[in-house]
C-alpha cells in the first residue's frame, strides 16, 4: 500500500482495510491532500478551499463516497447547486446514505458539483461555476453529474454518486473516462434526492472501474417503503456477475445510433469494442429502435412538465433562500426571480405551458404515449437479446462554453441516453478509447430491466481484455 491511496480503487483499498494496512483516517488524508492539490483547477466539489475538515461530525468509516449536491445529507448543506437552496440543511439522510453508512462506509463531507437541479449535460449552469474536464482542462466534464465524474476522474475521489434523468450519470462518466451506471428505475431508492422528473430519475454509482460499481450498486439497491416506486425485489450480489462467460451473449447494435451527428473518431472506438467482444465470442446483430428520433423531444416535454411541478415548492418559504419583500405574493415572485438560474426557468416556462389546458392533451399526453411506443420497442428487441450495445454520446467532451448559448444543441448531447430513462431500463457507460485530441470515449451497454448483472458481465469482460480503465488524465 505505498502507492498513493487516493488513485485506488475501493476494491483495492478494501484489501488493506480488511488487512490492517491502513486505516480509513489514511484514506481521508490522502482524499485532502489531493483536493487541495487537483480541486483549484477541476472544481468538482462545492467550496474545496475550506478542505475536508469544514464538515460537522466527520465519520471516517470504510471508504468515503463523494455525493451529488441534489442528494440530501443530514446537517450537511444540500442545494442543488442553486441560489434558491442555499443555505438548505436537510434534516435527514437520503435513503442511499444511509445504506452507505449502514454498511460500513462514509460520506465526504463536500458536495459535488453538477448543473442546477441536474438541468444540463455540461455542469456550466451551476451556481458554483462551471467543473473542469480533468483531461482537458478547457473542456466541460459533461453533466449533470459532472462533479461526481470529474472527482473520480481526478483521484479527488475513490468513488461516487451522481443521479441519471436523461444520461446524467453516464454522459459525464463518458467524457471524463470513468464507469457510470443507471440502474433500472425502482431498484435504487430516491427518498431524499431532490426531484428533476420522478418517472426518470435514478441514482446510481460513479466509479473508477466496473467492479467497484457493482460493489456500490450491492450497498444502495433494494426496496424502500419511502419510496412508492421502489420496487419490492431482492438484491443479486451484482459482484457474481463478474467474470461470468460472456461466450454465446447475444448483444444488439441499433443502427439509429449510428447515424449523422456521431462523430467519426467516437464510431470506430465503438466498432473496435464490438470486435474485441466478438472475439470473445459474443454475438451481435444489427437491430432496430424505430422511434429513436421521437427520444429527445419526448424526453424534453415529459422532464420539464415534471420539473416544473417538483420545483413548485422552492418559493422562499421553507426551503433555503428568501427574497426579502413585505408582500407575500411578492416575496415568492422575487425569490422566484432571483433564486433561479436561467436554465431552470426555461424549464419551468416549458413545462408548465406543456402541462396548462389546451395544450396538456397536444404535447404532454402525447409524449406519455410516444414513451410507451419506446419503451416497447426495447420489449420487443430484449425478446432475444441480453443487451444492447450503443456509444454513449456522438461526441467526446465539447469546450466550455460551446454549446451553453444554444439549449437545442445542448439537448442533443443526450441523444444516446435518455432513452433508456424513458423505458426505465438500466445502462452503464465505460471507457473504450481516446480521441487524438486525448479526450475519453465512452460505450454504452443497455439490459432489460432488473438485469444489471448482464451488463456487469459484459463491461467486466471487456474492461478485463482492454486497458482503457487505467489511464490517467493529466490535469492540464
Ligand atoms: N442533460 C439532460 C437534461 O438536461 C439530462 C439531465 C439528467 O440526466 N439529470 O435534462
Amino acid at each position: 500500500m505505498n502507492k498513493n491511496l487516493y488513485s485506488l480503487t475501493a476494491h483495492e483499498l478494501a484489501v488493506g482495510l480488511n488487512k490492517k494496512e491502513i486505516k480509513s483516517e489514511d484514506i481521508y488524508s490522502a482524499l485532502d491532500g489531493r483536493i487541495k492539490e487537483s480541486d483549484p483547477k477541476v472544481n468538482a466539489y462545492l467550496r474545496p478551499s475550506k478542505g475536508l475538515s469544514s464538515g460537522g461530525d466527520r465519520i471516517t468509516s470504510g471508504i468515503p463516497v463523494a455525493i451529488k449536491d441534489n442528494i440530501c445529507t443530514k446537517g450537511f448543506h444540500t442545494q442543488c447547486c442553486s441560489k434558491i437552496l442555499e443555505g438548505f440543511i436537510p434534516p435527514y439522510d437520503a435513503t442511499v446514505i444511509k445504506r452507505i453508512k449502514e454498511s460500513g462506509h462514509s460520506c465526504l463531507e463536500l458536495k459535488t458539483n453538477m448543473d442546477e437541479f441536474a438541468f444540463g449535460s455540461s455542469t456550466e449552469n451551476s451556481s458554483q461555476g462551471p467543473t473542469h474536464n480533468p483531461w482537458d482542462l478547457n473542456c466541460v466534464p459533461g453533466g449533470s453529474s459532472g462533479g461526481s465524474a470529474a472527482a473520480v476522474a481526478s483521484d479527488e475521489a475513490i468513488w461516487a454518486l451522481g443521479s441519471d434523468t436523461g444520461g446524467s450519470i453516464r454522459q459525464p462518466a463518458s467524457f471524463c473516462g470513468v464507469v457510470g451506471l443507471k440502474p433500472t428505475y425502482g431498484r435504487v431508492s430516491r427518498f431524499g434526492l431532490i426531484a428533476f422528473a420522478s418517472s426518470l430519475d435514478q441514482i446510481g454509482p460513479i466509479t473508477k472501474d466496473v467492479y467497484d460499481n457493482a460493489l456500490l450498486l450491492n450497498i444502495i439497491s433494494g426496496y424502500d417503503p419511502n419510496d412508492s416506486t421502489s420496487i419490492n425485489l431482492p438484491v443479486p450480489d451484482y459482484t457474481r456477475a463478474l467474470g461470468k462467460d460472456v461466450k454465446g451473449l447475444k448483444v444488439g447494435v441499433p443502427k439509429e445510433y449510428f447515424i449523422e451527428g456521431l462523430d467519426p473518431e467516437v464510431k470506430a472506438a465503438v466498432e473496435e469494442a464490438i470486435n474485441t467482444l466478438r472475439k470473445m465470442g459474443v454475438e451481435f446483430k444489427e437491430v432496430s429502435l424505430r422511434h429513436t428520433e421521437y427520444a429527445v423531444p419526448v424526453y424534453y416535454i415529459i422532464a420539464t412538465a415534471e420539473a416544473s411541478s417538483n420545483l413548485a415548492r422552492f418559493d422562499g418559504v421553507q426551503y433555503g433562500f428568501r427574497s426579502k419583500d413585505a408582500n407575500l405574493i411578492d416575496m415568492y415572485k422575487k425569490t422566484r426571480g432571483e433564486g433561479f438560474g436561467e436554465e431552470a426557468k426555461r424549464r419551468i416556462i416549458l413545462g408548465t405551458f406543456a402541462l396548462s389546458h389546451g395544450y396538456y392533451d397536444a404535447y404532454y399526453l402525447r409524449a406519455l404515449k410516444v414513451r410507451t411506443l419506446i419503451k416497447e420497442d426495447f420489449d420487443i428487441l430484449f425478446k432475444e437479446l441480453d443487451c444492447i450495445l450503443t456509444p454513449t454520446s456522438p461526441t467526446a467532451a465539447f469546450k466550455i462554453g460551446e454549446k451553453v448559448k444554444d439549449p437545442l444543441k445542448m439537448y442533443l448531447s443526450d441523444i444516446y441516453t435518455i432513452s433508456a430513462n424513458l423505458a426505465g431500463i438500466p445502462g452503464i457507460s465505460l471507457p473504450c478509447g481516446l480521441t487524438k485530441n486525448g479526450l475519453p470515449i465512452g460505450l454504452q451497454i443497455l439490459a432489460p430491466h432488473f438485469q444489471e448483472e448482464k451488463i456487469f458481465s459484459l463491461a467486466y469482460a471487456y474492461e478485463q481484455n482492454t486497458d482503457w480503465h487505467k489511464l490517467k488524465p493529466k490535469l492540464t
